[in-house]
Order: structure tokens, then sequence, then C-alpha cells
């Protein structure tokens, strides 16, 4: 497969994931997908966004703390 965006060799992997869906963030463990070894692309596979997409409207989930490293452009430009 490769890349709609640039052409590059799409990597078959399996890993983490975060996704926006309607404005709230998941993070998703094991989720196979492609990703672009040039630009960073992911590519998911239609049945695997079904499954996250069943699991958020069933809500299927654990409600995990995390310690994520927040930016703010407006200081120190
Ligand atoms: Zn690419």
């Amino acid at each position: 497969m490769t890349c709609a965006a640039c052409k590059g060799n799409m990597m078959r992997k399996r890993g983490d994931l975060d996704l926006r869906v309607k404005g709230e963030l998941y993070i998703a463990h094991n989720v196979c997908f492609e990703e672009c070894a040039n630009c960073g692309e992911l590519v998911l596979d239609p049945e695997t966004s079904d499954i996250i997409y069943k699991r958020i409207k069933l809500k299927q989930y654990s409600k995990q703390k995390m310690d994520i490293p927040v930016l703010d452009l407006a200081m120190g430009i």
C-alpha cells in the first residue's frame, strides 16, 4: 500500500493510537494500522475503525488517568 498523501511506503503496525471523537480524546491500545514511513500518515482498516467507534458508542472502555504533555504557544514565543 502507498501513502495517499506522499506516495511513500505504508508499513503495517500494531500499537497505540490517540483519536478525537466529537471533541473527546481516546487512547486505543493494540490497534492494527498502516503508517507511512515517510510522512507518518496513519490509515485504519474500515473494520478496525468500526470496532473502535462501536466500542466508544457502547462505552466499552476503561477510564484512566494519564499525564499528557500540554503546550501553550501563547507563552514565550
Ligand atoms: Zn506519506
